[in-house]
């Protein structure tokens, strides 16, 4: 069985390596990537909810390389912002900005507030698409806090900032074995593992 994982962005192909099962009922799962499908352009995220980009990704991706695909969409929901940057969690600081800029703006919003007033989620939303249009999505959130800088150098994104509830650590500060067992992608995916793959 082959399917196609739909991102472009390489972090999130390495964690995804790692999450999937290598195989399902005794079949041998191959993962492709876009590298794969050099003449494939990612679809804008004109969606106004991680489940609609996450669909818009897997779909658009299944139906070029006619080949299942899973696809996430990622956000950080901040209470004390009212659930922002969510689902502009990209493009938090502008159109092309980085993570440095983003992570920056993120600190700058929180200013003056104490750790209990910095609660947080990061939430992914997974989708399974297959060429046909049918599509499966789950959901995996994890709760935690917005530290007060940035602490530990592992991961990628927001990792730095956010640490993890009952943890004491920033995602930054955990190894990946110890981020993939615990993440919000890794309990989106192990959901749709169960509820879309496996079937
Ligand atoms: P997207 O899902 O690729 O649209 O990512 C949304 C934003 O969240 C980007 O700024 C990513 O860097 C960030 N992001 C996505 N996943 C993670 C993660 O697991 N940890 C930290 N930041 C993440």
């Amino acid at each position: 069985m082959k399917i196609l994982i739909a991102t472009t962005n390489l972090n999130k192909v390495k964690e995804l390596k790692a999450i999937l099962p290598t195989a399902l009922k005794g079949e041998k799962i191959e993962y492709l990537t876009l590298k794969d499908f050099p003449g494939f352009t990612q679809p804008e995220e004109t969606g106004r909810t991680l489940k609609a980009n996450a669909v818009l990704k897997a779909l658009a991706a299944a139906r070029f390389a006619d080949m299942p695909a899973l696809a996430d969409d990622t956000g950080l929901e901040v209470d004390a912002l009212r659930g922002a940057p969510g689902v502009k969690s990209a493009r938090y600081a502008g159109p092309d900005c980085d993570t440095d800029e983003n992570n920056r703006k993120l600190l700058a919003a929180l200013d003056g507030l104490f750790l209990g007033q910095r609660t947080a989620k990061f939430k992914t939303v997974a989708c399974y698409a297959v060429p046909s249009g049918e599509t499966v999505t789950t959901e995996g959130v994890i709760e935690g806090f917005i530290g007060f800088g940035y602490r530990g150098e592992n991961g990628f994104g927001y990792d730095p900032l956010f640490i993890v509830k009952g943890t004491g650590k920033t995602l930054a500060e955990m190894t990946e074995e110890e981020k993939n067992k615990i993440s919000h992608r890794k309990l989106a995916f192990e959901k749709i593992i169960q509820e879309a793959v496996y079937k």
